[in-house]
């Protein structure tokens, strides 16, 4: 591995994007977290092999969240809507934009998930219809909140959960 200097000169700012690498646009690996400390700066490699540039990344500070709220709703055959979230706990305040990335890297079409498999409570109608019924629900978004958590598992738990790495609670 080659070394490359670290000086000011590169410190980059890590927004709301995925960080890319700012002298060619690849994708970097983490290689060094102190988000959650003072200095709130990540170690980033470029993953480009002719490049390999490494920098400093600097963590927003709104991207700083204890408490995250997952929306979603649930859409009958009729297009009749039922709406649900959840509140997690995010101790290790993990960014929202990589909690919504790895979201979304599963769900099913780009939109869907079966709650069940994630370990999130269905909506269900009253008049619950067989014909009508299915798993799915739609990922709406997730957002910061101060409303008190409901969720027995922290942000990072689901996130294993969502990535399969991890079995929902029953
Ligand atoms: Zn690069």
């Amino acid at each position: 591995m080659t070394t490359q200097q670290i000086d000011d000169s590169s410190r980059f700012f890590h927004g709301d994007q995925p960080t890319t690498c700012p002298l060619c646009g690849a994708r970097t690996e983490i290689l060094l977290d102190l988000s959650h400390t003072i200095s709130q700066v990540q170690v980033q490699k470029c993953l480009d092999k002719n490049c390999s540039f490494e920098f400093f990344a600097e963590v927003n500070e709104d991207d700083l969240i204890p408490k995250v709220e997952l929306c979603y709703l649930y859409r009958d055959a009729s297009n009749y809507k039922l709406f649900n979230s959840v509140v997690f706990e995010n101790p290790e305040c993990i960014p929202l934009a990589q909690i919504e990335s790895t979201i979304r890297g599963h769900l099913i079409d780009g939109e869907f998930f079966n709650p069940i498999k994630w370990g999130l409570p269905k909506p269900e109608f009253d008049d619950f219809n067989v014909e009508d019924d299915h798993d799915w629900c739609e990922f709406e978004k997730i957002a910061p909140t101060e409303m008190e958590t409901d969720s027995e598992v922290t942000i990072a738990e689901f996130l294993e959960i969502v990535e399969g790495r991890k079995l929902p609670q029953t």
